[in-house]
């Protein structure tokens, strides 16, 4: 993910218990201190915030046909409306399209012939099956679901208050079961590795025993799980300092077809690697004209 996440206003209506709600927002601000109005951090915030909406608003897609991959983390209760405009407004433009329609562009196997978008979720929160998968179902959207494959169904409190106070999900942390993703992926959505641990794969790349773990072993977790292939993986925090060669080697020999980053860009056939494929962040909760922005702009791929 992304330093850029946004602090959102909208709380979880399954966060029912006062008490438990007040210590999450203390949690929160503690995590991401909301930066003052006349602050350097505050200014600069505001002014990204006015250069967005103008552009946004101004912004259309590109003249030719593109395809490019975004991709989310939650989509919270009071989101959901705001999730379903996005997606509506994004298909009067272009037709998503599932991962594997993603590598057969890159390959040149599948003629790049109009405006495609294709969505992901990365972490696995719970939220991506109550609210998003119901509204992707409705609009006839396929998804692909990245999650860390030995945190699904935790309760692990330690561990998933440790990783939500980092800033990782600005809400107190539900996963989503096994069932659901079973559920999810018999109704067609792509379910990948987002390693075992939500692990930085250039640090434990200096382990090949830890790294085979995070990346062979959350793809055999998944696959026995599930009763599916996992042909996918995105690599945690995404950018290209999170990754390295040896990881990329692991990658491509654990069998993945392909693995996605958070590296902003459109696909680019011939060019774009297959284990480095270029996504851009949109949270439902961001305004329309923000997510337009990222959806119809991008900088060419970064190099691995
Ligand atoms: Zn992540």
């Amino acid at each position: 993910m992304l330093e850029s996440f946004r602090k959102p206003k909208y709380r979880d209506s399954r966060m029912d218990n006062p008490s438990e709600q007040r210590w999450a927002m203390r949690q929160l601000d503690m995590a991401t201190p909301p930066p003052s109005v006349f602050s350097k951090a505050g200014i600069r915030h505001r002014l990204r915030d006015s250069y967005l909406t103008v552009r946004g608003s101004m912004a259309s897609p590109p003249s030719k046909p593109f395809l490019h991959c975004l991709y989310l983390h939650s989509v919270y209760d009071d989101c959901r409306g705001s999730f379903r405009k996005m997606l509506s407004d994004l298909q009067t433009v272009g037709q998503f399209v599932d991962a594997d329609s993603v590598l057969q562009v890159l390959n040149g196997d599948r003629p790049l012939d109009g405006p495609y978008f294709h969505i992901s979720f990365d972490d696995g929160f719970d939220n991506n099956y109550r609210n998003a998968f119901p509204i992707l179902e409705e609009l006839g959207i396929k998804a692909t679901f990245f999650v860390p494959s030995r945190l699904v169904g935790s309760t692990d409190s330690e561990f998933l208050a440790a990783w939500w106070t980092r800033g990782i999900d600005p809400l107190p942390t539900r996963m989503m079961s096994w069932e659901w993703l079973r559920e999810m992926n018999a109704a067609g959505h792509g379910v990948g590795s987002h390693t075992r641990n939500h692990a930085r794969l250039s640090d434990v790349s200096r382990s090949s025993t830890q790294l085979a773990e995070e990346v062979g072993g959350s793809k055999c977790e998944i696959e026995d799980k599930l009763g599916a292939a996992c042909r996918f993986i995105s690599w945690p925090y995404g950018t290209n300092s999170d990754m390295n060669e040896r990881a990329f080697a692991e990658v491509e020999s654990a069998g993945y077809d392909g693995c996605f980053s958070a590296v902003r860009g459109f696909v680019e056939p011939g060019r774009t690697s297959r284990f480095a494929i270029p996504r851009d962040q949109t949270e439902s909760f961001w305004p329309l004209p923000h997510i337009r922005y990222f959806a119809f702009t991008g900088t060419a791929t970064e190099g691995r």
